[in-house]
């Protein structure tokens, strides 16, 4: 492709638009434009870079035996109906764009396709016999993201490749997991990105596992703990930890302290002279179950120690039975104003107990009928005691009186053992379970993939089952499997650049090379450039010619910008037969003899392509 034919505009400045890296390389260089909040158009450079992530990905799909198909776009609420899924993703999570037909029916565009694929394998799939199946597409994907960011990386339209497996049995559908498990790592070496698998939350879909592949970058939105053996990785929101020891208690009666101005554990410790680890910490959240119900719960746990909301939340989905719910909407510490809608009295803020009386909830009205629980408020806390403080004695806790706190208390004398969870945080820094000498390391990352053992949480929904060899009618055992295909790419470019512009990794640039003419007024560049053109592309090699009428230094900066791995310039060695070819990455210079310009570019990326690392 010639430059000068091309839809190339570069910028010079940062876009204010644009806070991290990756997303003012993409905007400057001409590959992307912002169309409206999250949405972007994928100029001519992005879209090769995007249909060369497809391919690779493509290619790994087909080779672990998935199939590809296309999937609509456009969904029936009813479907989303079957699995339970419509209000959540309408209302609550907010994630699905819905709309209303001329003939009144209501529709999503997809966020996911799981609903649509089981529907299909519920008509289609009938016998042990045509099982294991697995369906995957590249698609365009919608969801109406709360706060759109970071240009590709978190977009309200980005293309994503989700696949969806459908096994006879639990051990089936490992076997299809850890083949999916294999082609995602496939995937990101040959993208030539530097990446981890982590253990990842399977959140309130339960199953018996899942993994995120996370593309390691400081701008990367989630934390991952892993130990240097490389035995352990997880995503924070998973991470499991030994806490460190605790301290003992300093007090050995129970009393009722004096604790003025000692609202954080830091403070009272100070104040006290104790360690936190022998702190009681009494932490408040509010809960939205799906029938609106709302639970007040009251989290006792070590002072040093911090709760993991994403636990928290999978142990209140658990309880949700007991509140005739099935989800949980939403999980806050609540503000004043929220307190301000079910609080009784105000409440004694930094020196709760683990005791606090039901009494500072309201009463609740009586509720009409048949909406018994929309608006309401349990009357009591649920209250739930982390492992890190069961075993304290002698624990500092608060007396549930503003500027008073009590020392020297246990559990089972002045207050009740608590529901006991494990919700603690885990950090950086604690010792590892597997081996306790291995101390967790911290890194940031971004989640490309993202991979599930579903189970039959959708099939069973749906009612999508099959025939087994005993003649049964059971639920199909599912496992999803999804890539963005359009964050890997902006996620290649976060790891990959310097301060001139991208250094694309050569397996996804959008050309493999450039051919740049400083002067397109000297006939000899011009020639020699055209012809090495030519032998490049014949030759396979994706390759630019820059015939721009332009100043060689605009050239020179717009080919670092645009991140092309390797160089040509037809300049002042000509006479001697000679082009100087650059490498972007490192910037060596070399002057090769034109007849060698091809065979020397074609072992170089032959030799460089799917060169990422799995840390
Ligand atoms: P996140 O936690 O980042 O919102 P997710 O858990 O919602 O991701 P999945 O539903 O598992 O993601 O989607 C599969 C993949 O699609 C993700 O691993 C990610 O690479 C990509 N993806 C998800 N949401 C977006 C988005 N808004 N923009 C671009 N890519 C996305
Ligand atoms: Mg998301």
């Amino acid at each position: 492709m010639r430059l000068s034919q091309m839809l190339f505009v570069t910028l010079r400045e940062d876009p204010a638009e644009a806070e991290i890296p990756s997303h003012k390389l993409l905007l400057r260089a001409g590959y992307i434009r912002r169309v409206a909040s999250g949405v972007y158009a994928y100029l001519p450079l992005m879209w090769r870079v995007l249909q060369k992530v497809s391919q690779i990905v493509r290619e790994e799909m087909n080779a672990a035996g998935a199939q590809e198909c296309l999937l609509p776009q456009l969904q029936p609420a009813e479907l989303w109906r079957e699995s339970g899924r419509w209000d959540t993703y309408t209302k609550a999570e907010g994630i699905m764009f819905a709309l209303v037909d001329r003939q009144e029916r209501e529709m999503g565009l997809g966020p996911t396709h799981e609903e649509v694929i089981t529907a299909i394998a519920r008509d289609m799939i009938r016998s042990y016999r045509q099982l294991p199946i697995n369906l995957y597409q590249i698609q365009t994907k919608f969801r109406d993201e709360i706060r759109p960011r970071f240009g590709l990386m978190r977009g309200r339209e980005f293309i994503m490749k989700d696949a969806y497996s459908f096994d006879a049995d639990e051990a089936g559908m490992k076997l299809t997991y850890q083949k999916m498990d294999q082609a995602y790592r496939n995937i990101l070496r040959r993208s030539g990105v530097v990446f981890r698998a982590v253990e990842a939350d399977s959140g309130t879909i339960g199953g018996s596992g899942s993994q995120e592949f996370m593309v390691l970058a400081d701008a990367g939105e989630d934390e991952i703990l892993y130990t240097e053996d490389g035995q352990y990785a997880a995503n924070v929101e998973k991470a499991t930890s030994l806490p460190p020891e605790a301290e003992p208690s300093p007090f050995k009666n129970y009393e009722k302290r004096e604790t003025p101005g000692t609202e954080t554990i830091e403070q009272l410790c100070k104040f006290l002279k104790c360690p936190a680890s022998c702190v009681v910490k009494n932490v408040l959240y509010q809960a939205v179950y799906d029938n609106g119900m709302t639970v007040l719960v009251l989290v006792s746990i070590r002072g040093d120690q911090d709760v993991n909301e994403v636990k928290l939340q999978n142990e209140l989905v658990k309880r949700a039975g007991n509140y005739s719910a099935k989800t949980v909407l939403a999980l806050t510490v609540p503000d004043a104003a929220a307190q301000e809608k079910w609080a009784a009295k105000p409440l004694p803020l930094g020196y709760m107990a683990p005791n606090l009386a039901d009494s500072y909830i309201k009463p609740a009205k009586p509720a009409p009928v048949g909406r018994q629980a929309a608006g309401r408020v349990a009357p009591k806390f649920l209250r739930l005691v982390d492992k890190t403080a069961v075993d304290l004695k002698n624990f500092v806790t608060g007396a549930d009186e503003s500027g008073y706190h009590v020392v020297g208390a246990n559990w089972g004398k002045e207050f009740q053992l608590p529901d006991m969870v494990d919700v603690r945080k885990a950090t950086a820094g604690d010792r590892a379970i597997h081996d306790p000498q291995q101390r967790l390391q911290t890194a940031r990352g971004i989640e490309i993939g993202h991979i599930f053992q579903l189970g039959t949480k959708y099939s069973a929904a749906l009612g999508a089952t099959y025939t087994n060899e005993q003649g049964e009618d059971v639920p199909l055992v599912m496992g999803c499997y999804g890539v963005g295909v359009s964050r890997l790419a902006q996620a290649a470019v976060e790891q990959s650049h310097d301060k001139d512009g991208i250094i694309w990794p050569v397996a996804i640039a959008p050309y493999q090379a450039i051919v740049v003419i400083p002067n397109v007024s000297d006939t000899d560049q011009v020639q020699a450039a055209e012809t090495l053109y030519q032998q490049l592309n014949q030759a396979g090699i994706e390759t630019l010619l820059d015939d721009r009428n332009e100043r060689a230094g605009v050239k020179f900066k717009d080919a670092d910008l645009v991140g092309i791995p390797f160089r040509i310039v037809t300049g002042k060695s000509l006479k001697d037969g000679k082009v100087e070819v650059v490498k972007r990455a490192t910037r060596e210079t070399q002057e090769l003899p034109l007849e060698k310009v091809v065979s020397t570019l074609s072992q170089w990326i032959a030799g460089e392509e799917g060169d990422g690392v799995n840390r």
